[in-house]
């Protein structure tokens, strides 16, 4: 693949010696922003492979949600098999700080899989540089309540096409992984009289669906079950050659990251009539809310409307892929693209 990146750093971490990667996509619109990831790896590469591939998401991401901010990302790859005691995990998160200090503000980091608001403190003590510390240590916390309301906008959004309105009520869903994002959006979905099957690998998370009043079912059943829109809020690469063809949704939107196996899945969906709402501008909202509290010094109130306004972005795109007879995930590409090459103004 070429090498697109501007930037990419690779230390062994002083206290740990754990692999630590920065890696920075592009400041094209701004200094780049992504969260910090804390993961397991059989191989330190495969790490890097995705700190390459993640950063570069988080630039389009921002560019689609019309941020002014690039695309970067941390990993901290923990060897396969070790497991980091709490003095371990604030060494980790230490030599991540002290990598991302040395960047001198060209990339801040935030939460990620693995890591959390708290874990955003411990960075702070070494970088400034940092997004979504809890609200008592500065910053603007937790940012899934708000990838969670831009999850919501964008189902609206996906029922205006499948149904003339943005209405939830009666309309029928199946939220597949409940934890921070999809159990929030299960419960407003519940909330605004939507019909609701929730499923998780975890057993426990039936008592949700119980409070709910929605049907618990096991992922392989849930992710084929016939409602209007599939809410895939679980993990990456669900949507698949096997699965596409025995899909009995009318649309998808969910807050999983990189939905897609493949890009061609895009097409077959497609072929199917099956409506898909590009992952990264639907799960865009706690990115969003974070910039603009901390970076733009937005009130909440504005910055809940910036993660509103993913609705109307999500319309645009659809719009344009069905004048242009193209699919919403290159509508999508296509809008960030320019906006990076600087055609449009993010603004
Ligand atoms: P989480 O870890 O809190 O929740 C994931 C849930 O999915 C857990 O309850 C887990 O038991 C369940 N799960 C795991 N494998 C599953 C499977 N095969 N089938 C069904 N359920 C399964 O994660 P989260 O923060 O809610 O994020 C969910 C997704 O949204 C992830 O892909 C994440 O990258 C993406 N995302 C989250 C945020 C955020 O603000 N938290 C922002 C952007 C994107």
């Amino acid at each position: 693949m070429p090498f697109a990146h501007e930037e990419v750093q690779l230390r062994r971490g002083q206290r740990t010696g754990l692999p630590i990667i920065v890696a920075v996509h592009s400041t094209r619109l701004g200094a780049a922003a992504g969260g910090c990831r804390l993961w397991s790896y059989s191989d330190w590469t495969h790490g890097l492979s995705d700190a390459l591939k993640l950063s570069e998401g988080m630039t389009w991401k921002c560019a689609a949600a019309g941020l002014s901010v690039g695309g970067g990302k941390t990993v901290i790859a923990v060897p396969e098999g070790q497991v980091l005691d709490p003095a371990g995990r604030r060494a980790a998160l230490l030599d991540a700080g002290d990598v991302i200090a040395s960047l001198d503000g060209r990339y801040a980091t935030g939460p990620d899989a693995g890591t959390g608001p708290e874990d955003m403190a411990v960075i702070g003590e070494r970088t400034e540089h940092v997004f979504c510390r809890p609200e008592e240590a500065g910053g603007s916390g937790d940012p899934s309540p708000f990838t969670a309301l831009g999850v919501l906008a964008s189902l609206r959004a996906t029922c205006r096409v499948l149904n003339g309105s943005p209405d939830l009520a009666g309309r029928r869903f199946a939220v597949v992984g409940a934890g921070h994002v999809g159990e929030r959006v299960a419960r407003m979905i519940a909330e605004q009289g939507g019909e609701l099957v929730v499923s998780d690998i975890a057993a426990a998370k039936a008592s949700l669906a119980d409070e709910l009043g929605a049907r618990f079912l096991p992922p392989r059943e849930a992710l084929v079950s016939e409602v209007d829109v599939l809410v895939p809020a679980a993990l990456g690469g669900v949507l698949n050659r096997e699965l596409v063809p025995r899909l009995r949704c009318a649309a998808i939107a969910g807050p999983a990251n990189n939905q897609l196996a493949e890009r061609e899945v895009a097409e077959l969906l497609q072929e199917r009539s099956i409506l898909w709402a590009p992952d990264y501008v639907v799960n865009a909202g706690g990115v969003i809310h974070a910039i603009a509290r901390e970076l733009l010094g937005e009130d909440l109130a504005k910055a809940t409307a910036r993660v509103e306004s993913i609705e109307q972005t999500l319309q645009d795109i659809f719009a344009t892929a069905q004048e242009t007879g193209t699919t919403p995930s290159a509508a999508a590409d296509d809008l960030a693209r320019r906006r990076v090459r600087g055609s449009e103004d993010p603004e």
